[in-house]
């Protein structure tokens, strides 16, 4: 066994002990104001599991003003006296427990919130917050594009949030291991159009008004909730494996379109089913947005979000993202790479498709370029702290991880490898060490050195 493994069971052990002493004493108590990741310790929330959030919001691109109300229906996992919600900056009005007007104190980024009477474990509440304000987007010191979160543009906002932005636009149990369905209606001015996840519900006009009604009924990660609105031409259609698509492209980029953005969302959903295992949503498609200062992409689930037109092989990454961080998400942020890594990796397995070169010349390529003292080499991929979580070498090394590993066991393995893990964790959360232990079981083989060397010790391994 792997250190990193053993301090995994220990912390479990802690976990399992402390669990056992609330659920003896049946005293109501208040909710952790954190799900405990060791990067954002205040993320996510104790007490309760979200299972169904509703947003309704109302924008107005003219004052830049955000009006919503968010319910969040969710089972308590202990009894709770009070509970917090993840909420940055904007401002709340009113917030209600089963229907009746709940007291409330903000400290910092949580609401704390407590109910009339005491909510008992195991017992299904629904909490709606009224609120509002001018969202504000985030920076640093988080590598990820100059912002990210709720970023307006010249006709609307585009709004990419990975890793802790939902909670600047919706009051939530901001953390991937807190998935939940959603129902998004969003109010924008007549004339735009407003980009969620899952299957547009109905959209109509009225007044001066557009409303859309979008639903995911799928299992979702905070940080993979959109809600882009802009001007946008929309083509819709099946993929010609069956898959419905929904691609939205601002069009003042209609000219800059080198790439044909449908045709590979189409492509590459149909290809990666037949690598990954299922495509795991209703929907697929593609929002190409006009926002050059994001800088970035970002695999909002079923409809990747693109801040300018990309090229085939990012579209290929964020798609592949779809089986790796949303259907299949992190446990905790530190195991990043398991997106990362393999959103990348599906990049070398692309252009390997495609007859362009093989994913181990291109394994060979970035092994090669980083001579051993290249700082690259010293990021320990599998936990590589919060500021630093998507470094490069995160992406990079990450990949190189899955190439070493697939010559190890030998393709056979490996394919069988990708699909039973999409399967076994399919709309819910996993860590690095149950990767391992299932390449393991899959490939019969021992391959605690494997992992050891490639994600956990600084320095350029040897071949
Ligand atoms: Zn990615």
């Amino acid at each position: 066994m792997a250190l990193s493994r053993s301090a995994r069971w220990g912390a479990l052990a802690t976990a399992a002990a402390s669990f056992l002493v609330i659920a003896a004493s049946s005293a109501p108590t208040p909710g952790a104001d954190g799900i405990g990741d060791a990067y954002f310790p205040q993320l996510g929330n104790g007490g309760f599991d979200a299972r169904h959030y509703d947003l309704a919001l109302a924008y107005d691109p003219g004052t830049d003003r955000l009006d919503g109300r968010t319910t969040i229906t969710a089972r308590a996992t202990q009894s709770l006296s009070s509970f917090d919600l993840d909420l940055q900056k904007l401002e709340v009005s009113r917030v209600e427990v089963d229907g009746r007007k709940a007291q409330f104190t903000r400290t910092g980024d949580e609401i704390r919130i407590t109910p009339r009477g005491a909510i008992r474990k195991g017992r299904t509440f629904e909490v709606s917050v009224t609120y509002g304000g001018v969202p504000e987007p985030l920076s640093g010191p988080i590598v990820f594009g100059s912002a990210y979160g709720w970023m307006k543009t010249a006709d609307g906002v585009f709004v990419a949030c990975e890793p802790n932005a939902a909670s600047t636009w919706f009051p939530s149990s901001d953390h991937p291991s807190d998935k939940a369905a959603y129902d998004i209606r969003i109010k924008a001015p007549r004339g735009l159009t407003a980009v969620s996840n899952g299957r547009l519900v109905s959209t109509y006009d009225k007044g001066a008004s557009t409303y859309t009604h979008w639903r995911e009924t799928k299992p979702m990660a905070t940080y993979l909730a959109t809600a882009t609105i802009g001007k946008f031409d929309v083509r819709t259609g099946t993929t010609p494996g069956g898959t419905p698509i929904y691609v939205a492209i601002d069009p003042v980029l209609a000219n800059s379109n080198s790439v044909d953005v449908y045709a590979v969302t189409a492509a590459a959903t149909d290809y990666w089913s037949k690598v990954f295992g299922p495509y795991p949503f209703e929907e697929t498609g593609a929002i190409v947005d006009d926002m050059p200062q994001a800088g970035f992409s970002l695999e909002v689930q079923s409809k990747p979000a693109y801040s300018a037109v990309r090229s085939e092989s990012t579209i290929v990454h964020e798609l592949a993202h779809q089986w790796f961080g949303d259907s299949v998400s992190v446990a905790h942020w530190k195991d990043i790479w398991l997106n990362e890594g393999f959103a990348t990796y599906a990049q070398w397995l692309w252009a390997e498709h495609q007859g362009t070169r093989s994913a181990h010349d291109s394994f060979l390529a970035g092994y090669n370029a980083r001579p051993a003292g290249n700082a690259f080499w010293q990021t320990a991929v599998g936990d590589p702290q919060r500021d630093t979580m998507f470094a490069s070498a995160v992406y990079q090394r990450g990949a190189m991880t899955l190439q070493v590993l697939r010559e190890r066991i030998g393709d056979k393995a490996f394919f069988a490898l990708l699909p039973a893990w999409t399967r076994l964790h399919r709309y819910g959360n996993a860590e690095t060490g149950d990767f391992i232990r299932l390449a393991e079981k899959v490939s019969g083989r021992q391959l605690d050195d494997l992992f050891q060397t490639w994600l956990f010790t600084p320095g350029k391994p040897s071949l």
